[in-house]
C-alpha cells in the first residue's frame, strides 16, 4: 500500500524518503516534488543548540573532547620530568640544546596566526589549532560564516606551515 505525501494537505502518493532525523532512523515520505523542496532545506544542524553543534562537530573532527585524561597525565608527567631534571644537578637538562632564537619567517606568520609566542611547543600549537579550528569552522561559527570560512583557509596553510616546521608532517 503507498502511504500519501506527509506533507500537510498534499493527496500525491508519498514515494520519495526525506530524512526526518539526523540520526536517519525516522523518515517522511513525500511526493517527489516536496522531497525535492524539503531536501533543499534540510539542514543536519536544524534544532541544534550552537553548544550541541560544536560538540557534535568536535566529536565527528577530533573523536574526543578538547582536552582527554590522558593529554592531563602527560602534562603531569612532563611536569615532573622537568622537576627532575632540574634538581638532579641540571646534567641532563644543561645539555638540552638551546632554544631556537631564529626562525622562518613563514613560521613566524603562521605563529603570529595562532597568537602564540615564538617559543610555542608543538602541543601548544596544537591544542591552539583544535580551539580556532572550531571557532572558523563554516559549520560552527557563530557569527559571520563568510570571514570565518576565509580564517579557516589561512588557518589551515598555517597549520601546514607549522606541522612542516615541527615535522609532524
Ligand atoms: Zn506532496
Amino acid at each position: 500500500m503507498i502511504k500519501k505525501c506527509d506533507h500537510p494537505g498534499c493527496t500525491k502518493a508519498g514515494t520519495c524518503r526525506a530524512p526526518k532525523t539526523r540520526d536517519l532512523k525516522e523518515y517522511w515520505w513525500f511526493c517527489r516534488d516536496h522531497a525535492a523542496e524539503y531536501n533543499k532545506n534540510w539542514n543536519y544542524y536544524a534544532g541544534m543548540t550552537p553548544e550541541e553543534i560544536e560538540e557534535d562537530w568536535e566529536k565527528q573532527t577530533f573523536g574526543s573532547p578538547l582536552k582527554d585524561k590522558k593529554q592531563s597525565e602527560q602534562d603531569a608527567k612532563d611536569y615532573i620530568n622537568f622537576l627532575n631534571d632540574f634538581i638532579t644537578g641540571r646534567s641532563t637538562f644543561d645539555k638540552k640544546p638551546p632554544k631556537r632564537t631564529t626562525l622562518p619567517g613563514r613560521v613566524v606568520s603562521a605563529l603570529k596566526f595562532f597568537d602564540l609566542p615564538i617559543t610555542a611547543s608543538w602541543r601548544e600549537i596544537s591544542a591552539r589549532y583544535r580551539l580556532l579550528a572550531k571557532k572558523y569552522h563554516p559549520d560552527t561559527a557563530r557569527t559571520n560564516k563568510e570571514a570565518a570560512a576565509k580564517n579557516f583557509t589561512s588557518l589551515t596553510s598555517a597549520y601546514e606551515t607549522l606541522q612542516k616546521y615541527f615535522g609532524k608532517k
